[in-house]
């Protein structure tokens, strides 16, 4: 289908993109792999795109403390191959590259990807398990948002209309896995699940299990208590409301939570 008309701006810095976002229903395009299937099924009809997809400046990953920064505007070809990531947070590499197929991985942006607020996003789960800081900047500055407070709803998040995603930051993590399971190669995750240990305690997040991406919470208390992953594996869908569609059914999803995250537990 061909989408609704709109107008086109395209924004030279944050500023310029957070004053272009003031007009009515505008919304900003990044990589657009999200945005631009929903133009053309027309369940998006804005009546302006704001370009930021040549922010270039947005486009980075640093160390900053004992943290990692890693700008908006990273696109998930540039995380797989990072040599940061790949020292102190290889986790985030394993991810990107398992999104999609070259063409997705090379437009697709990390900002667009968590901001789109998907339940089926490799990433949002894996920022929600990191509890990443998102840092937004609206009209009246800059403020951070936890990951744990960021993830509303389908394809709703915190950020306000006019705040643009700008930087997302990241503890450092040596042990940690991405299990997802896919009908097809290169495919969104059916189930993805997501542990990593951070500070000596295990983090567990789940993909397509509910409404957003969602921590396993009852998992990680099992672990800490010491419980064996079959045993943590148990609690894998305590809290969850996974969906039935053409992909599969509610209980096929829970099912597979269920191995995929011993499986996860038993590689940490
Ligand atoms: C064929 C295909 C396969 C895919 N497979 C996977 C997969 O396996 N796993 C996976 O996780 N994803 C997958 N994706 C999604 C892909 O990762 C997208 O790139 C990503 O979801 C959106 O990033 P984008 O930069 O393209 O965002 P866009 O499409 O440009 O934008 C998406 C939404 O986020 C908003 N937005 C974008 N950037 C910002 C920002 N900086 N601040 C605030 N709001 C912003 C836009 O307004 C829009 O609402 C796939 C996509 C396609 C087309």
């Amino acid at each position: 289908m061909i989408p609704a008309a709109f107008e086109y701006a395209r924004a030279d810095s944050v500023e310029h993109a957070v004053e272009l976002l003031g007009g009515e229903d505008a919304k900003l395009i990044a990589g657009g792999h999200s945005l631009i299937p929903l133009l053309r099924l027309r369940f998006a009809r804005p009546s302006t795109l704001v370009d930021i997809g040549r922010l270039d400046g947005l486009r980075y990953v640093r160390e900053d403390g004992d943290r990692i920064a890693i700008g908006a505007l990273t696109r998930h070809a540039d995380l797989a191959r990072d040599p940061v990531l790949a020292k102190r947070c290889p986790l985030v590499a394993q991810v990107a590259e398992g999104i999609g197929d070259p063409q997705v991985r090379h437009r697709g942006t990390i900002g667009g990807s968590v901001a789109h607020a998907d339940p089926a996003s490799d990433l949002g789960t894996l920022m929600l398990t990191l509890d990443a800081e998102l840092v937004a900047h609206g009209p009246d500055g800059e403020r951070t948002i936890p990951a744990g407070a960021f993830f509303l709803g389908p394809f709703t998040s915190a950020l306000d209309p006019r705040e643009v995603l700008i930087e997302l930051r990241i503890p450092a993590v040596s042990e940690g896995v991405y299990i997802k399971h896919v009908r097809r190669a290169q495919d969104w995750a059916l189930v993805g699940v997501a542990a990593a240990r951070v500070d000596g305690a295990t983090r567990v997040g789940l993909t397509s299990m509910g409404a957003t991406p969602l921590r396993a919470a009852a998992v990680e208390e099992a672990v800490a208590q010491g419980a064996s992953p079959a045993d943590a594996a148990a609690h894998a869908t305590e809290g969850t409301e996974p969906a039935s569609d053409a992909q599969g059914s509610a209980a096929y999803r829970a099912h597979l939570a269920g191995v995929l995250v011993r499986r996860a537990l038993e590689r940490l």
